[in-house]
């Protein structure tokens, strides 16, 4: 058991942050669904910067549960570099991110494996009931994928998480794509290969709380569209342009109402009105020009995605 250098046939990849409420019950229900399968595996956990004694928790099970990886990372990098760091550590020939939560229902994998024996390269977990979400998260995540779906040239799938099975074929094709913010399931999605959907429905989280506030998935919404869709900036151009033909109209009959009915006075409405529109449009569009270049300037330094303080 544990030996560094036999490649297992499963890796499961668990990012953790704040999670040490769940680490035990996840570990009992796992184990026992990898066991049934039958083949060997391999657990591969980050700690992702926690808080509590998440760290602590993994280091005492691994004495109990073999085949337990433990990476350390220096802080909080967030859960798309987590997983990042974990699916760079995996060995398996068939890798599962899977939350620790337990939203994500271990039992699934068996069915996952019987498609990948069937030869599926990728075999997607699908939600088809997220009441255990918040009303504004659901109502949020469909208009992010409709938006999203619209403007960019690849599409991600709907209710589809980071809960899903992949060969090692696939990851490799993942590991070629080089930024260092990685939103996963929009380079999931990148990188293709033929799907096979299996659908569940995503249960309430067994013990602590999620990490996902408003700002925080606007903020991760935001990352999705601008990583794979130059839409927003273009938009402006034909914005501009409808504007300033408008402009243009607009400024012809007043240079003819002039010229036939003289010069008059009033127009204070008109002018603050034109004004404040312009004025706010424009600073919508510099505001888009922004999250561009912040990203721009971001990938620009090179930065690894994570660091890794230690393993155990
Ligand atoms: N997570 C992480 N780093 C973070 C936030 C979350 O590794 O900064 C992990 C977390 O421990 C969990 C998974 O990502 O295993 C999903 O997080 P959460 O359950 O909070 O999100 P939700 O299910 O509400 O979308
Ligand atoms: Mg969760």
């Amino acid at each position: 058991m544990g030996d560094e250098n036999i490649r297992p046939v499963i890796s499961v990849v668990c990012p953790c942050y704040n999670e040490e409420d769940v680490i035990n019950i996840f570990l009992r229900e796992i184990t026992k669904v990898l066991g049934e399968i039958g083949e060997t595996y391999e657990l591969v956990f980050i700690n992702d910067g926690s808080r509590d004694n998440t760290l602590g928790a993994l280091v005492s099970a691994k004495q109990t549960f073999q085949n337990m990886r433990i990476i350390n990372l220096s802080r909080n990098f967030g859960k798309e570099a987590a997983l990042t760091a974990g699916l760079d550590q995996a060995k398996g020939d068939v890798i599962i991110p899977i939350d620790v939560d337990l939203q994500d229902p271990p039992e699934m994998i068996k069915e996952f494996m019987l498609h990948w024996r069937n030869g599926s390269d990728v075999v997607l977990a699908r939600r088809i009931d997220r009441s255990s979400d918040s009303f504004a998260k659901r109502v949020s995540a469909r208009l992010f994928y409709k938006f999203n779906n619209k403007i960019s040239k690849v599409a991600i799938p709907e209710n589809v998480g980071d809960y899903r099975l992949m060969t090692r074929k696939v990851l490799d094709a993942l590991q070629q794509l080089p930024e260092s913010e990685r939103f996963m399931k929009g380079l999931f999605a990148w990188v293709g290969f033929k799907a096979t959907v299996v659908d569940y429905k995503r249960d309430e989280r067994k013990a602590g709380k999620t990490s996902f506030n408003g700002w925080k998935l606007w903020n991760f919404a935001l990352e999705g569209i601008t990583s794979f869709s130059t839409f927003p900036l273009k938009v402006w151009l034909y914005l501009g342009l409808i504007i300033s033909l408008l402009a243009f109209f607009y400024g012809t009959v007043i240079i003819l109402q002039t010229i036939i009915l003289g010069v008059d006075m009033p127009g204070y409405a008109s002018t603050m009105t034109t004004i404040l529109f312009l004025g706010g449009i424009q600073l919508i569009g510099i505001g888009v020009l922004g999250e561009y270049i912040g990203r721009i300037y971001m990938e620009s330094k090179r930065r690894p995605t994570y660091i890794i303080e230690d393993e155990y």
